[in-house]
């Protein structure tokens, strides 16, 4: 049974498929089999030091290879999922699939390497989160600490008293927790210095904003002074270029993350880049 959502809610990924109404039953009717026959994938984007290149975290983006259809991304089937009460399963999912695979990585000597994970607000909101993600961890012996958390501001704002208790538990337990898509979405400030939050990831837009010119720039100057008087740890989503790379080591911006250093990419692709010094390349030079 899908909820009566508009086509219009839907974001929708560069030229892929667009989804109407029988569409949509057939992949929700997909999205149950592709938990059962194991079709979804996750993909790793690594986090760099800017001043060092050298990769500290890894964000696990889920991806579904869907056998019509081909590699599907996020924003073809999240909503869908979080819709219907697939998210649960889609979500232990992926973080079961991510801790394994990083987890061996920490175990062969990588052991202050991060995982970052998205939530999703469903999964957050739920009363029973904060033991569900701790027994996980215990399940997958997953370090803690080297879990990083990403919510967004809204899902802060929904329930402050909640979230705050929540991430309390979380931040004790050693877990790390990130505002993603920080400046978009519809919060104060003041939470910032009231909950245990340890990193704002700046949003792509406001990245794409440093070009030539200083006043594109300024909602990320204003950010990573903000972030410094907190002391809280930055990194720069969606950098693509060599330009915006400079710029934002010199702001003292901690870690970038983006096309410039490649795209989130199976397992076996950042195995190959996690050499004994873990540096990162620049993929997009000419
Ligand atoms: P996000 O967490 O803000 O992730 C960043 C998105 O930007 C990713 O899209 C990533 O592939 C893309 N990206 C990375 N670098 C660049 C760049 O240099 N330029 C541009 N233009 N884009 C870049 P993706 O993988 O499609 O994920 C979209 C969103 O879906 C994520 O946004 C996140 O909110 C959500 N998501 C992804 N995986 C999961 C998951 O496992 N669980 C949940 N709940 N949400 C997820
Ligand atoms: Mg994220
Ligand atoms: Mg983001
Ligand atoms: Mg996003």
């Amino acid at each position: 049974h899908v909820k009566g959502k508009g086509k219009g809610d839907y974001r929708f990924y560069s030229d892929t498929m667009s989804i109407d109404t029988a569409n949509r039953l057939s992949l929700e009717r997909d999205l149950r089999l592709a938990l059962d026959r194991d079709e979804l994938r996750v993909h790793y984007q690594p986090q760099v030091c800017a001043n060092t290149n050298r990769i500290v975290g890894l964000e696990a983006l889920v991806r579904w290879q869907h056998p019509e259809r081909g590699l599907l991304y996020p924003p073809d089937f999240l909503p869908l999922a979080e819709e219907t009460k697939l998210i649960d399963d889609l979500s232990e999912r992926v973080l079961a699939k991510a801790c394994h695979q990083v987890g061996q990585w920490i175990h062969d000597g990588h052991d202050d390497l991060r995982l970052a994970v998205n939530l999703s607000p469903i999964q957050v909101e739920h009363p029973r989160f904060v033991h569900t993600l701790m027994e996980q961890l215990r399940t997958y012996q997953f370090p803690p600490h080297n879990l990083e958390i990403e919510i967004t501001e809204n899902v802060i704002m929904n329930d402050l008293e909640q979230i705050s208790q929540k991430l309390r538990e979380l931040a004790d337990y050693g877990v790390r927790i990130a505002i993603d898509d920080f400046g978009t979405g519809y919060s104060s400030l003041n939470y910032l210095h009231r909950l245990p939050i340890h990193t704002l990831k700046v949003d792509q837009s406001f990245i794409r904003g440093i070009r030539n010119s200083e006043d594109g720039a300024c909602i990320v100057n204003a950010i990573v002074a903000m972030a410094h008087g907190l002391k809280l740890e930055i990194v720069a989503e969606g950098v693509e270029t060599d330009a915006q790379l400079c710029y934002l080591r010199q702001l003292g911006c901690h870690q970038v993350q983006g096309f410039f250093y490649g795209p989130a990419q199976p397992a076996e692709f950042i195995r190959r880049s996690l050499g004994r010094d873990r540096l990162a390349q620049n993929v997009t030079a000419v």
